[in-house]
């Protein structure tokens, strides 16, 4: 029996990872789908995490040094999806993909939010094939070449700068003539000579052929149609939260959630299920940035290891 098991490898999940083993706790292991690391590995640049401050290093960059120091004091890694996450009695009963099972005394789930799709023609037909949600993998294959940027928040932003300093031109479409992303991302967007703003405007459909993207059908606010051409669209508009692993059989959920499927929890990070925890973008009122999700993930380790000797 596990003391306590974490879903999800992000920023949340590698903190709570590191204080559940160095605040004393045996066995506690990280069930991470992927490479840990979480979303941000996707940053072509991060900038705000407090000490951390070098420009031209990127998200990837950033979290290789979490792993090794997490590991360090005793953190145990399995590469394996979640699937479900049940109570039976006074533990938890955490199923994996492949249909094996684990026990564990506490659950701090840290699955974080993956990108949302915009909904336009075209989009899942080229997605991988001229239709991408991450700048730092696939920026590369348009240099020198004109690209398009969907979205207004802070992701869509920084991400067409990173763009813009690869890419020909970075045409930025975006629904309103106001940003979502923070001011001065958007005055530095503004000041790059090759970044186009389409405003008011919507991506109709992205069109290609058999080699891939070749133009994007724009739909301004008078709902004229245009066409620009593109071999690449770089779609940003936003996360869904991953709480798949809280669903029963009957699609509700093992803990409250609310009306966006995130999961409530109070300033312990404790969710409405004793001995269920949750941190990072997965948790309600998410300021979803990095150095609120690590300490999340601190305080959720803590709760555990409170809970686990008040059950003793
Ligand atoms: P995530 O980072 O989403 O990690 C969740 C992990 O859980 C993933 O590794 C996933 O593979 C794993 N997982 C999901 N489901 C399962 C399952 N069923 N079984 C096993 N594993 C599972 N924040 C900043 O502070 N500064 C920035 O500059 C910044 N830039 C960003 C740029 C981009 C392009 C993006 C996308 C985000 C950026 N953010 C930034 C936001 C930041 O990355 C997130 O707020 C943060 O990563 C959230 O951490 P998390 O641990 O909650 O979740
Ligand atoms: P976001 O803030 O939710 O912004 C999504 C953008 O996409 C919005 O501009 C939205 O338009 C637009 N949009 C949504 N659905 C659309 C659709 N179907 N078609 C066209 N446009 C659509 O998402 P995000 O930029 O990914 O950021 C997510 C979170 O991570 C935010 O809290 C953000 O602050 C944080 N983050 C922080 C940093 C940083 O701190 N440096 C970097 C990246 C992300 P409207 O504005 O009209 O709604």
């Amino acid at each position: 029996m596990l003391d306590c098991a974490i879903i999800g490898g992000g920023p949340a999940g590698l903190t709570a990872g590191l204080y559940a083993t160095r605040g004393g706790l045996k066995n506690v292991t990280l069930f991470e789908m992927g490479m840990p690391g979480g979303q941000i590995t996707q940053s072509s640049e991060i900038e705000n995490y407090p000490g951390y401050f070098e420009h031209g290093k990127t998200g990837m960059d950033f979290m290789d040094t979490w792993q090794e120091q997490c590991f360090h004091f005793g953190l145990k890694h399995e590469m394996k999806k979640v699937q479900k996450v049940q109570k039976a009695d006074e533990h938890f009963v955490v199923t994996f993909e492949n249909g094996e099972s684990t026990l564990s005394r506490t659950v701090v789930v840290c699955t974080g939010s993956t990108p949302k799709r915009a909904g336009f023609k075209g989009e899942n037909e080229f997605f991988g094939k001229g239709v991408s949600t991450c700048a730092t993998c696939d920026g590369f294959f348009y240099k020198n070449r004109p690209v398009a940027v969907l979205g207004g928040g802070d992701t869509a932003l920084e991400e067409a700068y990173y763009l813009s300093n690869i890419c020909s031109e970075v045409f930025v479409i975006h629904r309103r003539d106001h940003f979502r992303a923070a001011p001065s991302t958007v005055d530095r967007a503004q000041r790059k000579e090759n970044i186009h703003f389409v405003l008011e405007s919507t991506v109709e459909e992205v069109m290609g052929d058999a080699m891939g993207v070749t133009g994007v059908k724009i739909k301004d606010k008078s709902g004229e149609l245009s066409t620009l051409e593109v071999p690449g669209l770089f779609v940003f508009v936003g996360q869904n939260v991953n709480n798949d692993v809280l669903k029963t059989n009957d699609g509700s959920f093992i803990c409250d959630v609310n009306e966006a499927g995130q999961v409530i929890v109070d300033l312990s990070m404790r969710t409405s299920l004793e001995g269920l925890f949750a941190a990072g973008d997965i948790r309600i009122e998410a300021p979803k940035q990095v150095v609120c999700a690590a300490g999340d993930g601190a305080t959720a380790a803590l709760g555990a290891i409170s809970y686990i000797q008040e059950q003793a």
